[in-house]
C-alpha cells in the first residue's frame, strides 16, 4: 500500500504531519511519499500541481492532503493558483465522489451554535458530485487582464452543465451509501430555476427505480440550506452537484461546533482516493501551532476504511479520538469552559497515545 502525502500550505504541515503520526502508531505495512502541492509546489516549481507530484499521486493508492492556498496567491494567473492543484488532482484521478459526513460528537454539543436538542446524535452524510457543474462548464467568461481580476468588462459568465453519466454514477454512489445508512437519499437541486437541475432530478429519479428499498425525496437548495438549521437530523444522505454542494457541505459542517472537525473523501470508481479536512489553509492561525488536526486524523481513518481495506485501524483512529475528546483536550477553536486548550501537537499526539495505550492495553 502507498499513501502519496501532499502537506500544502498554511495549516497544511501542521496538521498533515500529526495526521502521519498517528498512521505510523498503528504499525501498518505501508509506504509514505510526501511531496509539494499548491502554493509550497509553485514557489519551489513554478506550478501548484508539478508533474512529479501528479505522478506520485497517480502512483499511489490514496493521498493525504492537508490544504492549500494563501492570500499571497491571489494575483496569481487562475491556473497557477494553489486552488487549482485540488482541481487538477480531482481531473487526472477521476475523482468523481466527495464525501463529507457532519457528525456532532456528543462532547462537542456545547460547540455548535445550534441548541443541542437540535445536533445532539446528528450523523449526516453529504455526498456531492466534484467534476461536473458550473465549476467545469464551457465556455467561460473571457478574462481581459492577466493578474485574474476585470477591470473595465462588461460582464462574465459561467457555463453549468452536467451530463446524464456524470448524475448517474454519483446517484448509484448516493443509493449505495444510504444502503449502508438509514436507507434515505434527498437530492437538492434547484429544478424550479434552472434546466441542468431538472435534468439532474429526472436523471436521479430514474437511477432510484433501480433501488426500491431507499426512499428518495427532492429539495430545493435553498429550502435545504434552511432545514439544515432548522431541522437537521431530518437528513440522512444528501446527494447534490459541485457547487450546491459544496456551500451545503461547509454549512453543514459548521453544525457540528468547527471545521476544524470535519474530514473528506474524494473518490474515482476504483475507490483510489483523496482524503482532506473539510477546512482550508487557513491563513489567518498558520504557523501558530493552534490549529486542530482532528479533520485530518479523521481523514487518515475514511483512507483507511475506504481505499486501504483496514476498517478495523479507521475504527482504532475514530475510537481513540474520541477518548481524547472525552478526556477534555480541546483545540482552541473547540475550547469551552472547563476544558483544557492544547496545541496541534499536543492534540496528535494525545491520539497517538490513546491508540498506543488501548493497543497495550
Ligand atoms: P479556511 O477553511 O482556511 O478558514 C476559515 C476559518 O476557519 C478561519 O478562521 C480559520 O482559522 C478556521 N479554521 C480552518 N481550519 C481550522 C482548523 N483546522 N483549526 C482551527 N481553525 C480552523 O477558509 P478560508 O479562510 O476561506 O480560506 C483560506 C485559504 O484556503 C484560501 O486560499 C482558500 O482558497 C483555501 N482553501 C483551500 C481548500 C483546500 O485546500 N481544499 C479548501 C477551502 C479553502
Amino acid at each position: 500500500m502507498k499513501i502519496a502525502v501532499l502537506p500544502g500550505d498554511g495549516i497544511g504541515t501542521e496538521i498533515v504531519a500529526e495526521a502521519v503520526k498517528v498512521l505510523n502508531a498503528l504499525e501498518l505495512k505501508f509506504e509514505m511519499e510526501e511531496a509539494l502541492v499548491g502554493g509550497a509546489a509553485y514557489d519551489a516549481h513554478g506550478h501548484p500541481l508539478p508533474e512529479s507530484t501528479l505522478k506520485l499521486a497517480k502512483d499511489s493508492d490514496a493521498i493525504l492532503f492537508g490544504a492549500v492556498g494563501d492570500w499571497k496567491y491571489d494575483k496569481l494567473d487562475r491556473p497557477l493558483r494553489p486552488e487549482q492543484a485540488i482541481l487538477g488532482l480531482r481531473k487526472n484521478l477521476g475523482l468523481f465522489a466527495n464525501f463529507r459526513p457532519a457528525i456532532c460528537y456528543e462532547q462537542l454539543v456545547s460547540a455548535s451554535s445550534l441548541k443541542p436538542e437540535l445536533i445532539s446524535g446528528l450523523d449526516i452524510l453529504i455526498i456531492r458530485e466534484l467534476t461536473g457543474d458550473i465549476y467545469f462548464g464551457q465556455p467561460r467568461g473571457r478574462r481581459v487582464a492577466t493578474d485574474g481580476h476585470f477591470p473595465g468588462a462588461e460582464e462574465a459568465f459561467d457555463t453549468m452543465r452536467y451530463s446524464r453519466p456524470e448524475i448517474e454514477r454519483i446517484a448509484h454512489v448516493a443509493f449505495q451509501a444510504a444502503r449502508k445508512r438509514s436507507k434515505k437519499v434527498t437530492s437538492v437541486d434547484k429544478s424550479n430555476v434552472l434546466e441542468t437541475f431538472q435534468f439532474w432530478k429526472d436523471v436521479v429519479t430514474d437511477v432510484h427505480k433501480e433501488y426500491p428499498d431507499v426512499a428518495l425525496d427532492h429539495m430545493y437548495v435553498d429550502n435545504a440550506a434552511m432545514q439544515l438549521v432548522k431541522e437537521p437530523k431530518k437528513f440522512d444522505v444528501v446527494v447534490t452537484g459541485n457547487m450546491f454542494g459544496d456551500i451545503l457541505s461547509d454549512e453543514a459542517s459548521m453544525l457540528t461546533g468547527s471545521i476544524g472537525m470535519l474530514p473528506s473523501a474524494s473518490l474515482n470508481s476504483q475507490s483510489q482516493g483523496l482524503y482532506e479536512p473539510s477546512h482550508g489553509s487557513a491563513p489567518d492561525i498558520a504557523c501558530k501551532g493552534i490549529a486542530n488536526p482532528l479533520a485530518t486524523i479523521l481523514s487518515a481513518a475514511m483512507m483507511l476504511r475506504f481505499s486501504l481495506n483496514q476498517a478495523e485501524s479507521a475504527d482504532r483512529i475514530e475510537t481513540a479520538v474520541r477518548s481524547v475528546l472525552s478526556s477534555g483536550l480541546r483545540t482552541v477553536d473547540i475550547w469551552s469552559e472547563g476544558t483544557q486548550k492544547v496545541s496541534t501537537r499536543e492534540m496528535g499526539e494525545a491520539v497517538v497515545k490513546a491508540i498506543t495505550k488501548k493497543a497495550k492495553g
